[in-house]
């Protein structure tokens, strides 16, 4: 499938995913130009068959697809030991954060609905270019977009990146 999609199981807005702006627009925010290779920065969305390396290997994604949910929330089991292990990494990748609340969305408004609240809030303001998590500056226009976005420690990324080639 080339198509993109950016809904997922666990709650993320691939949309915003510093991977998938790299791969649509070649645009690398601060956590995609830790990836030195092009062909590494390949994802087409969570629900595709075209998986950044890292998510390919996603444990709530296996699970999700072997329980036949769409979200999580829909699980008896949630919030499960998967979804607490992302809990667990969110002083590193503090755009899962998120995931709760945007479950919460998808449940009380529906999926459609959710998908076009989150490209409203990651477009530019100014120029309505969309930027994904860890873009301090607009890609297009320039404007300071550091209050709608987060900051990666580069230190901490560098050694879950390390850890994660060691991972399942
Ligand atoms: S890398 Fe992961 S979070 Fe990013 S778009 Fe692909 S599936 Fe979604
Ligand atoms: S067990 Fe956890 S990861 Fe698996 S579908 Fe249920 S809530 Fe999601
Ligand atoms: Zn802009």
């Amino acid at each position: 499938m080339n198509e993109f999609n950016y809904d997922t199981y666990c709650g993320i807005y691939c949309g915003a995913c510093s991977i998938m702006r790299a791969c649509r627009e070649g645009h690398k925010d601060r956590m995609a130009a830790n990836y030195v290779e092009d062909s590494e920065l390949k994802c087409h969305g969570c629900k595709t068959g075209t998986l950044f390396v890292n998510c390919a290997k996603c444990k709530i994604r296996d699970c999700a697809v072997s329980h036949k949910v769409e979200h999580c929330f829909e699980c008896p089991e949630y919030p499960c030991r998967n979804i607490n292990e992302h809990k667990s990494i969110e002083k590193i990748l503090p755009h899962l954060t998120l995931n709760p609340k945007n479950l919460q969305a998808i449940k009380e408004s529906g999926c459609s609905e959710w998908l076009a609240q989150q490209e409203q809030q990651w477009k530019c303001p100014d120029c309505q270019t969309p930027f994904s998590w860890y873009t301090a500056k607009c890609p297009n226009c320039g404007s300071d977009l550091s209050n709608n976005t987060f900051k990666l420690s580069l230190f901490k990324f560098a050694i879950f990146k390390f850890l994660l080639r060691f991972a399942r």
